[in-house]
């Protein structure tokens, strides 16, 4: 009798429950829990820039949050937003680009260049405006530079169905999209035949991923799958060593005249390919011994499989593409010219200018008693990373993959311990020398991922930055 009137209550809660959702549930009342994909060409040079829509997608069901829709996070260069007809925003996303990157090279002074770019959102009820804004120089998000209105019953959305052009591999699925960060591991560069390969490096990286904090505390939070799409020719484009492969997304080495920079600029066919799975954040896993890798925040990485380093490249570039994280190093080659403008306050959670240093960003993370900016002695770690840094630049213009990574290896040998001696090792402060500028720009540790292929953990400031990430997506 007991039993029974307490199942009765139960039923009648549950009812409650339901009926109560359905009317209440402010996701459901604005949005058809599928996604919305609007395809762009993002085109101009240094000072100018213009977007020009390319399409809208329908893919699958909306895999990420139904409650954090508004990002408060204030990461990335660009802000995209969904405002409804009364003009309150009611999906929005900081982000970074391929653009936004290339538009602070020489090239970009030279020469207009155009790149796909896509935003993915969750399909609207209504009619709703699309916007794109892009960071001031004082770190507020200025008028858009771009919005359209979209009707997403029109006839100018795409429903065709998904190409299903690869197989998923759950690696690690803890739960419901919905209520988790969900990370896509593509295969790029293997061939049919290399399937097993594939298999065995996604695992291999994924492991080293979730043994690092946060993702090691908080991997009940994280769903990871893996996609094989089989590629006409194993490894990828490398044109400083002339290889042209034809592979499934077309990713090479050299970006930006960068070698060891890999990106791909086919962003739409991946992200056709990429529907076939539930994601919020990509990762490329290239086949090949070659060192590099890429990341850009909010739009994917890419990484090396085979290269002896290969599972720092992967942490490393999902910190930038999902943690929204700056390099912390200063001193290797890039083609960038001024990624931090003179005088401004970097958006990055981990690289500050530290013009107010009573008012430093991660300021509750310092004991008290730390200096700010906190001594180190970069003069003698600068004269031993120059010559590790030459020997670099000779052996990059040879083929010998073995050589380089025995310096990365004499290098981690000889600046691990030196860094690990530091008076403020291990404790937060403002270290001088980050974000590709040896002065006036400070990193919150001595060592970090972000800084070296040292240690195998974030530093304090980086790993709540990510866990903020994680935050947007797994509730
Ligand atoms: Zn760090």
């Amino acid at each position: 009798m007991k039993l029974l009137s307490a199942l009765c209550v139960l039923v009648l809660a549950a009812a409650g429950c339901a009926s109560a959702a359905v009317v209440a549930d402010p996701f459901d009342a604005r949005f058809t829990g599928r996604t919305l994909r609007f395809d762009y060409h993002h085109a101009g040079r240094q000072g100018e820039e213009h977007v020009a829509p390319a399409g809208l997608r329908l893919e699958g069901e909306w895999p990420g949050s139904r409650t954090a829709l508004v990002d408060r996070s204030n990461l990335g260069k660009y802000l995209f937003e969904v405002a409804d007809e009364s003009g309150a925003v009611v999906y929005s996303r900081g982000f970074c680009s391929i653009f936004g990157e290339w538009e602070t090279t020489g090239e970009a002074k030279e020469q207009w260049r155009a790149f796909e770019e896509s935003q993915r959102f969750p399909e609207p009820r209504g009619p709703v405006e699309l916007r794109l804004s892009k960071r001031a120089a004082d770190g507020s998000f200025a008028a858009p530079f771009f919005s359209q209105r979209i009707d997403p019953a029109s006839r100018f959305v795409d429903r065709a169905p998904l190409r299903s052009g690869g197989r998923v591999l759950p690696l690690h699925e803890t739960g419901p999209a919905a209520q988790r960060l969900d990370l896509l591991v593509l295969a790029e560069g293997y061939t049919q035949a290399e399937e097993l390969k594939f298999q065995a490096d996604a695992k291999r990286l994924v492991k080293a991923l979730l043994d690092t904090a946060p993702f090691s505390t908080r991997s009940s939070e994280l769903n990871v799958r893996a996609l094989f799409v089989p590629s006409p020719q194993s490894g990828i484009r490398d044109p400083r060593r002339e290889v042209w492969n034809e592979t499934a997304f077309g990713a090479s080495f050299n970006a930006f005249d960068s070698d060891r920079y890999v990106l791909t600029y086919r962003d739409r066919e991946l992200r056709e390919l990429a529907a076939c799975a539930p994601y919020d954040f990509l990762v490329i896993v290239f086949n090949g011994r070659k060192y590099g890798g890429g990341g850009i925040y909010n739009l994917w990485a890419t990484c090396a499989s085979d290269t002896s380093v290969a599972e720092y490249v992967f942490v490393h570039e999902l910190g930038h593409s999902l943690g929204g994280l700056a390099d912390e190093y200063y001193s290797s080659q890039v083609s960038y010219e001024e990624f931090t403008p003179p005088g401004t306050e970097p958006w990055e959670p981990n690289v500050t200018a530290l013009r107010e240093p009573w008012n430093l960003k991660w300021r509750d993370l310092v004991e008290p008693g730390t200096p700010l900016p906190t001594p180190w002695e970069k003069g003698p770690y600068d004269q031993l990373d120059q010559g590790f840094q030459a020997r670099r630049a000779e052996l990059a213009k040879g083929r010998d993959d073995a050589a380089n990574e025995a310096l990365f290896a004499e290098i981690k040998a000889a600046t691990g311990p030196m860094l690990g001696r530091e008076r403020f090792a291990g404790k937060v402060g403002a270290f001088e020398g980050a974000a590709y500028e040896s002065r006036g720009l400070y990193r919150p540790a001595t060592d970090c991922i972000m800084f070296t292929r040292n240690p195998t953990s974030f530093c304090a400031v980086c790993e709540r930055a990510v866990g903020r990430v994680i935050d947007l997506y797994a509730r």
